[in-house]
Formats: structure tokens, C-alpha cells, sequence
């Protein structure tokens, strides 16, 4: 007797209509048809079952907060960080455990239960860190969620900025964050990045750095990050976060680049709805799109992942919860509409991030964990393109979220009398 079977599944490597079955919290079988019974069966006839989507980049401490104490009159990243910077003082424990597992809540309807989040550690009481602290040992029932200690006023810029990280990390962060762009020279904040790799390999974490998220087409930090990964031995553990830099940069000078962060093997985390918001404001016409270069990166065999960075905060007042918006939205900037470049994007809000994590048993394969998301469309491309209903979300073999199909009634006479627009609207061939 299995706990859980799903029946007729859609996978998102392409196979149609099979079975899943789930016993001990894992995938115990994945076939054609399996003659078993379960407790629960759930029929997902046409519809794509997915493991659920992950978010590499967000952050938690900020979301939610949009008007507070002000808007973002200019919309610019420097005007963000400014105004974050006048709302910090004003946050409480309290309200910051509110909002962010209100925004938990959303992303579980979402099928979003892995986030990796960036936690400021500019101000010296740390109570966001305390916050976010409490929130992952709340959400731990349903939501993976990682903590980057992230000095988002400068690691030496903002006063204090050595002491509270290193405190953060002390207090129990994951990963060791940075700015390097934001530092006040280029030469501080090649120093941030040697420094932040050295407590990396120090205390055995891993690195995720804001890094070059900027239209300066001479930032180099992602050169220093990538020669310090190799350095200090920390291949395979370091992400950087935006590199929209590179969208500027001189093609010789990347061509140099990008294999050297292949020998690194940098985690790419660009932030398609933030970056394609916030670069190129500097900018007339022609206008820079902001976007790292996915395809490339992509095709030198590095790992790309997508962030959602931001959701109603002093830096977006957009987003949803939604990796497949993100999704949807890195098709665009990233040009890449073809059928293989759709699979591929899909993999970067899936696989791809759980791999920039370091998931443990996550996937769609006999021992893997049972966390599916069952979506009201067929395949991985119509997800992308109809940011589709999440009609199941389930953790460990249990059902944590579920939602009715959007089935619209027609009344135009000698019309079809419903529309499901996963069902109705895919290709025909
Ligand atoms: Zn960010």
C-alpha cells in the first residue's frame, strides 16, 4: 500500500501519462502504469507534474514592505537602497517574522518551497537576522530556506560592516554574501571578495555575492570572484548573484571570462524581472537590457539559475511568488524562445536552482524526496507561457496546497461551452 500515486503524469523530460507512487516520504516508483493501491490517488490526466520550484535569489527581509516608510519615486536600485536604508531603523522583530511568512504562505500556493534568501546584516542589532532566523525554523515544515549574511551597505563601506557579518554568521546565516560593486573603490571591494572567500573556506560555507549588478561594463568583480573560488578551493560552492555587468562588458574580455568561471564553476543567478527593471536607467536610447549572458553561460556548461530577488519591496513593487513569471520573463530578455531554450529555462527555476543550493533528493526520480507541484498545463513550455494554476502542491507525499482548475464558462452561442486554457489552447498537431 503506497501513500500517495499520482496517475497519468506529464514529466517535464517528456514522457507522458505515468505513475508515481510514494511510500516513506520518497518516490518509491516511477512507471507506466502501477497495479497498486494507495491512501490517496490523484488523477493528473494531461497535466504536468513537476518537483516544485526553487528560488536561488530573494529577499525575504525586505518583502512585502512596499511604502514604507515611502515609495521609490525614481524606481532606481540607488534609490532602493536608500530607502531600505531609511526604513531599517523603523523594523521590528515582529513585523519582519510577519511578513515574511506571509509571503511563505504565497509561495507555497505558488509550488515555490525552496528560497534561498539574502539577509542584511547592515545594521549592528541585527534583527533581521534574528527574524529570518525564527522564520526558517517556523516555515521548516513546508519551505526550505536558506540565509546569506548580506552587508547590503558594504562589507568595509558601512561602518561596522566586518564585525556584524562575521556576528550573523556566528548567530547561525548559511552562506557568506557581498557588494562588491558597492564598495567604495574597486579596489575595496576586490579586497571585500578576497576577504568574504577566505571566511568561506574558513568556516566551510558556501558564497553567494551580489556581484557586478551594475551597467559599468569595467566591473570586474566576477574575474576576482571566480580566481578567489579557485584560490581558496571552494569550486562548485559560489554563486554570483545578478553579473549584469557582463551584458556591457567587451566580447574579447568575456571570452576570457566566462572559462574561467567554468573552472570555478560559479552558480549563475541572474534576476530577470529585476534587472530588465532596474539596469540600463542610466541609459538614453539605445538602451542596455541589463541581463547577463544567459546563452552563453548556458552553453560554456556553467549552472544557471533564476532569482526572484524581489516582491513588493523599495526595489520592485511587482512579483507574485511565481518562478514561472520569472521564467517567463528571462525568455524575453534572454531571447531565448526556441523549444530546447524553453526546456532549458524551465531547468533554471527547477533543477538547475536546486543544484545552486545543494538540494539533497530533489528531482523527479525513484529515492528522491515526494515534493511535486501538479500544474494546470501540459508541459514545461505551456507552464512557461500560461503561468498556469498550481492545482497540487505536495511535500513529502502530502497534499499542502491545492486549488480548483481555472475553467472558464462560455456563453457565446454555437461556441465551445468551456474554456481550460492548459487543456484548450496547447498546439494541435
Ligand atoms: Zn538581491
Amino acid at each position: 500500500m503506497f501513500e500517495l500515486i499520482i496517475r497519468k503524469a506529464n514529466l517535464p523530460d517528456g514522457r507522458i501519462g505515468v505513475d508515481i507512487a510514494v511510500k516513506d516520504k520518497k518516490i518509491a516508483a516511477i512507471e507506466p502504469q502501477i497495479n497498486a493501491a494507495a491512501e490517496t490517488e490523484i488523477d493528473a490526466t494531461g497535466r504536468l507534474v513537476a518537483p516544485p520550484f526553487v528560488d536561488p535569489h530573494f529577499h525575504m527581509d525586505a518583502t512585502l514592505s512596499l511604502g514604507l516608510p515611502r515609495l521609490n519615486v525614481s524606481g532606481t536600485l540607488l534609490e532602493g537602497i536608500s530607502l531600505w536604508g531609511e526604513l531599517r531603523p523603523l523594523l521590528t522583530k515582529e513585523a519582519l517574522v510577519e511578513r515574511a511568512l506571509r509571503y511563505c504562505d504565497l509561495a507555497v500556493s505558488q509550488g515555490l518551497l525552496f528560497i534561498r534568501s539574502h539577509v542584511d546584516t547592515s545594521d549592528p542589532r541585527l534583527v533581521t537576522v534574528e527574524a529570518m532566523i525564527e522564520v526558517r525554523e517556523k516555515v521548516k515544515p513546508y519551505i526550505d530556506l536558506q540565509l546569506v549574511a548580506f552587508p547590503q551597505d558594504g562589507y568595509y563601506r558601512a561602518e561596522g560592516g566586518v564585525e556584524s557579518l562575521n556576528h550573523a554568521l556566528d548567530m547561525g546565516l548559511d552562506i557568506v554574501g557581498g557588494i562588491p560593486h558597492f564598495e567604495r573603490t574597486m579596489e575595496d571591494g576586490r579586497a571585500s571578495v578576497e576577504a568574504l572567500c577566505r571566511i568561506a573556506a574558513d568556516r566551510g560555507l558556501p558564497v553567494d555575492m551580489h556581484c557586478d549588478e551594475t551597467d559599468d561594463p569595467m566591473s570586474r568583480h566576477i574575474e576576482t570572484l571566480a580566481a578567489q573560488t579557485v584560490r581558496f578551493g571552494l569550486q562548485g560552492r559560489v554563486a554570483g548573484s545578478h553579473l549584469t555587468s557582463m551584458h556591457s562588458m567587451d566580447n574579447y574580455y568575456v571570452s576570457k571570462l566566462i572559462p574561467l568561471m567554468a573552472e570555478a564553476q560559479i552558480n549563475v543567478i541572474p534576476n530577470p524581472l529585476i534587472n530588465i527593471m532596474l539596469q540600463g536607467r542610466h541609459d538614453t536610447y539605445p538602451k542596455r537590457r541589463g541581463m547577463t549572458r544567459v546563452r552563453e553561460l548556458m552553453d560554456a556548461g556553467l549552472n544557471v539559475s533564476f532569482g526572484h530577488d524581489c516582491v513588493m519591496d523599495p526595489w520592485y513593487s511587482m512579483g507574485s511568488g511565481d518562478m514561472l513569471e520569472v521564467g517567463h520573463m528571462a525568455i524575453h530578455v534572454a531571447q531565448m524562445a526556441g523549444i530546447a531554450d524553453k526546456g532549458r529555462i524551465f531547468d533554471a527555476i527547477t533543477v538547475n536552482s536546486a543544484k545552486t543550493m545543494g538540494l539533497k533528493d530533489y528531482g523527479l526520480a525513484k529515492g528522491c524526496n515526494a515534493d511535486f507541484v501538479i500544474l494546470q498545463a501540459a508541459d514545461p513550455i505551456e507552464a512557461l507561457r500560461l503561468k498556469p494554476t498550481r492545482l497540487y502542491v505536495i511535500r513529502r507525499g502530502k497534499v499542502i496546497a491545492q486549488s480548483k482548475p481555472r475553467i472558464t464558462e462560455l456563453l457565446l452561442d454555437g461556441r465551445p461551452a468551456t474554456v481550460d486554457s492548459g487543456r484548450d489552447f496547447v498546439p494541435r498537431t
